[in-house]
């Protein structure tokens, strides 16, 4: 079932939906050479529990970490551990925050100096598709206008659109209907309605689209070892259009301040 929400409801989900775009810029002050994944997950945490609010992941469906940190060929849902940030590395980092009732979940995927033009371009388009899908978030339109809109683009390039994993519906929780694909035709699936709020989530990858899951259970990689990015923003759909609930805005200008990162 689809949970609307009122526009009252949309404005309160938005301090949970900012607070994890300010934890990913407080992170991302952090990411360096040498630094651990497990050393950026406390940062966050401290952040996150230090604002009132709660690690959404922490203890999700058993997840044991507040941030999933994804390197290079990881796609998502990487757990923080002694494994250290090198040069020219590709950093994906999901974060999900609740805060006052109400959950925000947002990935960026960072880029460490050194990396290869090829990464950038993959994180520059992937970055791309998650706002041409949030720009074909108008009502009257489809699940799959958005999901065309995200596969056509990143095709377009030749990158991969993975497939098993996808965005959601969140308010209250973090997982609600209607599942969000990244893929799709243009005017099928269910119609764009007011007061829906939506995680989009692109997960792009250089090569093929067919990803693994690791026997720890979360770890998702791609079956060729090629590199991948996922980029995420909270939607509500107003009558106004969409409207992005989280933001980059922050993490972007943290990114310009610290040497160790490269500008997308
Ligand atoms: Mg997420
Ligand atoms: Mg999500």
């Amino acid at each position: 079932m689809i949970r609307i929400k009122t526009y009252e409801e949309i404005e309160q989900m938005k301090p949970a939906a900012l607070l994890v775009g300010k934890t990913l810029a407080e992170v991302s002050k952090h990411i360096e050479p040498g630094v651990s994944t497990k050393t950026l997950d406390s940062i966050a945490e401290d952040f996150i529990r230090s604002h009132n609010a709660e690690p959404t992941f922490k203890g999700y469906g058993g997840f044991p970490a507040s941030l999933c940190i994804s390197i290079n060929e990881n796609v998502v849902h990487g757990i923080p551990s002694k494994r250290a940030i090198k040069e020219g590395d590709v950093v994906s980092i999901d974060c999900g925050c609740t805060l006052n009732g109400w959950v925000g979940d947002s990935a960026y995927t960072f880029a460490v100096k050194g990396i290869k033009d090829e990464d950038m371009q993959l994180l520059r388009v992937t970055r791309q598709s998650l706002y041409n899908g949030i720009e074909a978030c108008q009502l009257g339109h489809r699940l799959g206008d958005i999901g065309y809109a995200i596969q056509s683009y990143c095709e377009s390039f030749g990158y991969g659109v993975v497939r098993d994993l996808c965005g959601h519906g969140l308010g209250h929780v973090m997982h609600e209907d209607p599942q969000v694909l990244n893929y799709g035709r243009k005017g099928t699936g269910a119609k764009l309605r007011e007061g829906m709020t939506i995680a989009i989530e692109p997960m792009i990858t250089l090569g093929n689209k067919e990803v693994v899951f690791h026997n720890d259970g979360w770890t998702c990689t791609t079956v060729d070892n090629s590199t991948a990015a996922h980029f995420e923003h909270d939607v509500a759909i107003t009558k106004d259009g969409p409207v992005i609930l989280s933001s980059f805005e922050e993490i972007e200008s943290a990114i310009k301040l610290n040497s160790n990162l490269e500008i997308i």
